[in-house]
């Protein structure tokens, strides 16, 4: 028997408690192979490991065991049909992000039928630029700005710009502080909103706290998102936000109090309360 051939390390990584999936995937980047490509290591299970191979793989296995996102072990990370480079610098974008990535089109494709300038868009607290790319790939027209508090976090963002050749405006600063003066069509922002002490952080270790963690309730930036967006909306127009799965009704009544109107709320994939966003109708 030997111990290199890809049948046999994969039994082996089940052993040591790693997900079938996750040893597959790794297996593959160790081999300089496409990480998604399954099929290949079906087709080759008796193929030997080199010993730079196995010791590679050995490598990225215990990062993983230790709980690191195989997006920042692999690099990357798809999103919304885009190849995004991520690392330890920026949140990973999630499926439930989608979500509120196909609000904002349906949103623009709305407003787009009324006016006949390029649109708008503001991505707040943009990480990796996941949301403000997905944006701006699907609407070629519209005019993207993103910003974010951490410089870190705006160089993952840039890079991925401009590997995927779409141009963004970035701005540094903590929300709306980044983008004085100006007026959007529609403002979209994944903030953190998870509270301090919700053990589903003891998972999230690898992940910038302050993507994820948020004030007392998990309100916080929430409420300054809200609470700043009718300074830097157009008449009618919109501010949608993802948050956290029982957060939808406080977020909801966030939008009311602060005068928004046609406030409401979509699901994710999975069937939860994820996004909820208004119009904001009066002239400030
Ligand atoms: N949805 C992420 C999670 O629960 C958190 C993202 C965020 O705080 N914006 O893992």
């Amino acid at each position: 028997m030997n111990t290199l051939a890809i049948r046999h390390v994969l039994l082996d990584a089940q052993r040591t408690g790693l997900e079938r999936l996750d040893a597959q995937m790794l297996l593959l980047l160790a081999l300089g192979r496409n990480p998604n490509d399954r099929a290949w290591l079906l087709a080759h299970d008796d193929s030997l490991l080199t010993p730079d191979q196995a010791t590679r793989y050995a490598q990225t296995c215990e990062r993983r065991l230790r709980g690191e996102p195989l997006a920042y072990i692999a690099g990357h990370k798809e999103f919304f049909g885009l190849d995004l480079q991520v690392d330890a610098r920026v949140l990973v974008p999630r499926p439930d992000t989608e979500t509120l990535v196909q609000w904002a089109l349906d949103t623009l494709e709305v407003t787009a039928a009324g006016t006949s300038r390029p649109l708008r868009v503001l991505d707040l607290g943009t990480g990796s630029g996941a949301i403000a790319l997905a944006i701006q790939r699907s609407q070629p027209a519209t005019d993207t700005w993103a910003t974010d508090a951490s410089a870190d976090a705006l160089a993952v963002a840039r890079t991925n710009a401009m590997a995927l050749g779409l141009p963004i405006t970035f701005r540094e600063g903590r929300w709306w502080n980044a983008v004085p003066g100006e007026r959007f069509h529609l403002a979209v922002s994944n903030p953190p909103y998870i509270e301090p002490d919700d053990p589903h952080l003891q998972r999230l270790t690898h992940e910038p706290p302050s993507a994820l963690v948020a004030g007392p309730d998990g309100l916080t930036d929430l409420r300054d998102l809200v609470l700043g967006a009718p300074s830097h909306l157009h008449p009618e127009g919109w501010l949608l936000v993802e948050h956290g799965h029982d957060q939808a009704g406080r977020v909801r009544a966030l939008f009311r109090q602060a005068g928004f109107a046609n406030v409401s709320t979509r699901n994710d994939i999975a069937g939860i309360e994820r996004c909820t966003g208004g119009q904001w109708l009066e002239k400030p």
